[in-house]
């Protein structure tokens, strides 16, 4: 007579029992997909901040964190690579004469050749509003050149469609080579950009 009551109690408190492990795992799995779209979320807000939205190119932001990186390994391993700042020539009188939307499209244009003509180990990416920075790892000079010069030319070469307009770059290159400081090999580059644009433009010129 009084077996049955507390069967029926065990019973009652087995399945509360198994209700409360059943809402925990629920719990974890809730967790862990919260965890896993964090993640993912995080990971796309990178992925989004190493990209320049106009171009498609390399982030200014990545693409420098790269040159850094380099050069750390360049001076652990002696290995030499080169970076390469370009400008295309004159974009201001492109803006002006056909407009802001023509100017950017002009760029997108350069985005798409950058990424049909670098190489697989290559980066480049939008370091400001027409100028760009290019990081060729394990490349001497010459090899850099030869590679920024294909680069240089296929830009020459493209046009716009609509309007039927094209333009050049100026180059800059330097390579790593007794550099310690990005900074140091970045205003060298630069320098010799600017002795590309004061010698006529869409060439390229290699840091003294
Ligand atoms: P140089 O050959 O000496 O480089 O001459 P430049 O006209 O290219 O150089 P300048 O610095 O005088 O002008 C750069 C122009 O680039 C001015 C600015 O309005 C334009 N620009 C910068 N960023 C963007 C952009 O994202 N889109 C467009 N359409 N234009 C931009
Ligand atoms: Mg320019
Ligand atoms: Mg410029």
């Amino acid at each position: 007579m009084l077996a049955l009551p507390i069967a029926s109690l065990l019973a009652d408190r087995q399945s509360k029992v198994e209700k409360i492990i059943e809402n925990e795992k629920l719990l974890r799995i809730l967790a862990e997909k919260d965890h896993r779209k964090a993640e993912e979320a995080k990971l796309q807000k990178m992925r989004l901040l190493a990209r320049d939205e106009l171009t498609g190119l390399s982030s200014r932001r990545h693409v420098m964190e790269q040159c850094e990186q380099a050069l750390h390994r360049a001076q652990k391993g002696n290995r030499t690579f080169s970076i390469a700042i370009f400008d295309v020539d004159n974009f201001k009188s492109v803006n002006d004469q056909f407009g802001h939307a023509v100017g950017d499209d002009i760029l997108r244009m350069i985005g798409k050749i950058c990424k049909r003509t670098k190489s697989r180990n290559h980066l480049i990416g939008r370091i400001g509003g027409e100028e760009f920075l290019m990081l060729m790892p394990n490349s001497s000079i010459a090899e850099a050149e030869a590679h920024v010069e294909r680069l240089r030319l296929a830009i020459m070469d493209a046009r716009l469609l609509e309007p039927d307009i094209g333009v050049t770059v100026s180059a800059g290159l330097a390579d790593s080579s007794g550099f310690h400081d990005l900074k140091e090999m970045l205003l060298l580059a630069d320098k010799a950009l600017y002795a590309a644009k004061h010698g006529g433009r869409n060439r390229l010129e290699i840091a003294a």
